[in-house]
């Protein structure tokens, strides 16, 4: 074959049709087909064997908070794709918030693309934000090629990004589905949040009080209807409520356009495992109950819910201090979402499959990225995460990218060990190369329009 810069082989390779062994032909950054293993090298290819360990598409994670400029103490383009790229993951979209400005126009789109340019280790996109008053720069946004808009219903956590009332909602739910965008919700229903009891202090039980699941359930179903009424399509962000997969089956037996996503956090920590004090778990909405993870698993292995991505939303460490009132909610996963995963879907009966499904072409289809992100196919990008299923280690925050290392994963061992990451036909990260400078080849991308 022309042009094959790259073939890469293993006996296990993650594809669409299933795992099977496989040599991938790469030109040009692109995959151009997925042949036998033992398949002939073209000449000038370069041959790498990956051997037994699995060779998955790049995971795809459409929850980052970068906090880029304004907040780049919290984290910042360098490290948090840095800290993907040793993770598997090879694109990822930034939300809205948490960064100064934050992305509520296409000027302060502009501001962040300048940030991030000539930083990024992994393709990198944006969300824009759905705030009070900026209905008028919704659909100039999405011209500009942010991937949708998030807002808020409750507080968000920053005074610059305030969350839409009922009638905010509605006009921006309008005027997005007049162009054929996506809103995105963190779903919870302040009226929940005020009514129920704010004691703040260490006990971790005070703190799952004060985010109710009929937080989430209310949310969920006023957006449900709302979709439906203005024939909208509406995305759920963080899932932690169980509670609400019945209503969310049913609208999407209806034909709602409704998607859901959930976060590694809730599928493989508990409520009962959280010791008092322990604020690294600290997240909204929070960390429930076993036997709510056990129905999220369900909801997961049934397909209610279309995606597993990060939140990763980390803060200083001065700010994570503190007890369950006062400090930052967020949990940094970026580098550790696809062990703590496997490591959970493993136990629980899943395969390699399905962990590809929810992490990297689950998400890729979410951001419309689905015919260039997320599988191993002829013409998507060479975006690669290789992977040893059956290798442990265990987390040492000392080892991780992210600008703060605190992670509520510290001390667990858990299986699968990424060996290596490759963007485009490029290897951007691979074990051991901690404290290597590494290229930032990672493009700033744009939704795909037509
Ligand atoms: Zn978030």
């Amino acid at each position: 074959m022309p042009g094959v810069q790259l073939v890469l082989r293993s006996s296990r390779v993650v594809t669409p049709e299933g795992t099977r062994a496989a040599s991938v032909s790469v030109a040009d950054g692109r995959i151009v087909s997925v042949g036998p293993r033992d398949m002939p090298v073209p000449d000038g290819a370069r041959l790498v064997d990956a051997g037994d360990d699995a060779v998955l598409p790049g995971l795809v994670d459409t929850h980052v908070h970068v906090n880029d400029p304004g907040r780049s103490e919290w984290e910042g383009f360098t490290t948090a794709t840095r800290a993907a790229a040793a993770g598997g993951i090879t694109t990822l979209i930034d939300m809205p918030l948490n960064s100064l400005p934050p992305t509520t126009t296409v000027a302060h789109l502009r501001t962040k693309q300048e940030s991030a340019r000539g930083q990024a280790h992994i393709d990198t996109g944006f969300w824009g934000g759905a705030i009070p008053g900026n209905v008028a720069d919704l659909r100039p946004l999405h011209d500009a090629g942010v991937f949708g808009f998030k807002c808020f219903l409750s507080p968000s956590g920053v005074e610059e990004f305030p969350e839409l009332g009922p009638a905010g909602l509605e006009s921006a739910l309008a005027e997005i589905a007049g162009f054929g965008g996506l809103l995105i919700v963190h779903a919870e229903d302040p009226a929940h949040l005020t009514a129920a009891p704010q004691k703040g202090g260490p006990a971790y039980a005070d703190f799952l009080a004060s985010r109710p699941r009929a937080a989430e359930n209310d949310a969920i179903g006023r957006l449900i209807a709302l979709a439906r009424k203005l024939d909208a399509r509406v995305h759920v962000l963080h899932l932690s409520s169980a509670d609400a997969l019945p209503a969310i089956a049913q609208a999407r037996r209806e034909g709602v356009a409704l998607t859901v996503e959930t976060c590694p956090h809730f599928l493989t920590l508990s409520a009962e495992e959280v010791p008092d004090g322990a604020t690294e778990f600290k997240c909204c909405p929070p960390i429930r109950e076993r036997a709510n993870q056990d129905a999220l698993w369900q909801g997961l292995a049934e397909g209610v819910l279309d995606c597993v991505v990060s939140d990763h939303s980390p803060c200083t460490a001065e700010l994570k201090d503190g007890d369950f009132g006062t400090a930052w909610g967020g949990i940094s996963s970026l580098q550790l979402g696809l062990p703590a995963m496997w490591t959970a879907a493993r136990a629980r009966g899943h395969s390699l499959d399905d962990v590809v499904r929810w992490m990297s072409s689950g998400p890729a289809r979410l951001a419309g990225l689905g015919g260039r992100k997320g599988a191993i196919a002829p013409g998507h990008d060479a975006d690669f995460a290789v992977l040893a299923p059956e290798e442990t280690f265990t987390v040492d925050p000392a080892r991780l990218h992210h600008r703060n290392p605190v992670t509520a994963y510290a001390g667990r061992t858990l299986h699968g060990v990424v060996r290596a990451t490759w963007l485009r036909g490029e290897r951007i990260a691979e074990a051991g190369d901690a404290g290597r400078p590494l290229r930032q080849t990672g493009r700033l991308i744009e939704r795909p329009t037509g």
